[in-house]
């Protein structure tokens, strides 16, 4: 989820976190002997976020159709080799307010459905043994992960039931704050209500509660604030699920390179660190297209505002579809970015933090098919891999990049988890629900 959220263009302030420069993990020399197609399919490629669960539900596609403008499909799955995916459950929170549990487990449900339909193709996972077990059975591995903390509704309970179906990380915002989480979206919104340090006491609540259940803490969209009190609280390694180097693209939603060098060093006292799954949204890649994009902002909330006006007189509900169809209209306007410059994003990260702290996190069919140059879907990932070869990432880099990094901090926020049960302690308040502090 991207391109919508371009409405609010803010520029943040950058507290500072002392963190270290790993100095191990450079990249090494090229390899003359090995193929980077070898390279690819030896690898166990998992990508952190596509959207295309919105489409299972309101445009009934199915995974086995041919791609029909959307970005992910099963033949696209094999062809580039992905071997598990986090399909994201997002609920727009406009469209469906006071119904965003119901919204959430609908998309649950359309994940599921999928793999009963395709239960030779697919198997639906939970855990890192579980992504691996499916690799072996030669079939792609589904997972979920929650974008935007307002699906819980403010209930412990209801995260806890999210896990229990199958949810393995939760974006703590989307563009949108919540009661006890600013998003970097609004955060510059006076009207909106921002906690006072990033998260409240029941924001505390949430991020330990997802350490002891053994869910994945996603700092992808959260304010600046918000991603330095989280990993304060944090006791286990975060992942940024979709998101790139600010360094390189000045949008509020990439991280700054402190933020980086803070997602790698950060866990516990034995811990590796968290990783950054590169967004491939060409807004968040290139500074041109950011820039371009934001030039078109005005006239793209006036097309929307119309179809929707439009949509309501004809008595029907406005979709995202709807708006896909609009975004995509504008975009075809801005040159794509070559896949080079995503390339950077990722070769920035490995040198400011390290090669263990990078990986992929497309926003397939949730960029309204705003994508580098030469990259339309999964069956293009293998491109990623030669591009990171010829700039002398060896094999081994190249399969922690596609997915031996996220495989390592999922085992980890599960270890920490188990230790987290082992103590029984209760939580770090037992405040409840809807306190935000007003300023
Ligand atoms: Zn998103």
């Amino acid at each position: 989820m991207t391109a919508r959220v371009v409405a609010t263009l803010l520029l943040l302030a950058s507290p500072v976190l002392i963190a270290q420069t790993p100095s191990a993990n450079r990249p090494k020399m090229p390899s003359t002997t090995q193929d980077p197609a070898a390279v690819h399919r030896s690898a166990l490629v998992i990508d952190t976020h596509a959207d295309t669960p919105q489409r299972f539900l309101d445009e009934h596609f199915d995974l086995a159709d041919p791609l029909n403008g959307g970005d992910l499909n099963l033949d696209s799955i094999h062809n580039g080799n992905l071997g598990a995916e986090f399909f994201s459950i997002w609920v727009e929170p406009k469209l469906y307010k006071g119904q965003y549990a119901r919204r959430t487990l609908e998309l649950i449900d359309s994940v599921k459905q999928q793999v009963a339909r395709h239960p030779d193709q697919i198997q639906f996972v939970t855990s890192p043994e579980g992504i691996e077990e499916a690799h072996r059975n030669h079939k792609f591995a589904a997972l979920m992960g929650i974008e935007g903390g307002h699906s819980i509704e403010n209930s412990i309970p209801l995260l806890r039931q999210y896990y229990a179906l199958g949810v393995r990380y939760m974006t703590l915002t989307w563009s949108n704050s919540n009661d006890w989480a600013d998003s970097s979206g609004d955060i510059n919104d006076t009207s909106i209500p921002h906690t006072k340090e990033g998260l409240t006491e029941f924001g505390k609540d949430v991020v330990y509660e997802m350490n002891r259940l053994g869910m994945m803490v996603d700092i992808s969209h959260v304010a600046d604030a918000t991603f330095y009190r989280t990993l304060r609280i944090s006791r286990a390694p975060v992942i940024a699920s979709h998101s790139g180097a600010r360094a390189l693209c000045d949008a509020p939603r990439n991280l700054t390179d402190d933020m980086i060098r803070a997602v790698a060093n950060y866990g516990g006292p034995n811990s590796k660190g968290g990783v950054v799954q590169v967004n491939f949204f060409s807004g968040f890649v290139s500074q041109a297209y950011w820039d371009a994009m934001k030039a078109q902002q005005p006239e793209i909330d006036k097309a929307i505002a119309d179809a929707k006006e439009m949509a309501k007189a004809e008595g029907r509900e406005f979709k995202y579809a709807d708006e896909d169809k609009i975004q995509r209209a504008f975009a075809g306007k801005i040159p794509r970015p070559p896949l080079s410059m995503l390339i950077d994003h990722i070769d920035h990260i490995a040198k400011i933090a390290g090669v263990d702290h990078v990986g992929l996190g497309s926003d397939f069919d949730g960029v309204n098919g705003q994508l580098p140059e030469g990259l339309d879907s999964p069956a293009d990932l293998p491109k990623i891999t030669a591009a990171l070869m010829a700039r002398g990432y060896s094999a081994d880099d190249c399969r922690k990049i596609l997915g031996g990094n996220l495989l390592r901090v999922f085992r980890e926020v599960e270890q920490v988890a188990k230790e987290l049960q082992a103590q029984d302690r209760p939580r770090i308040t037992e405040k409840q629900p809807g306190e935000k502090a007003r300023k």
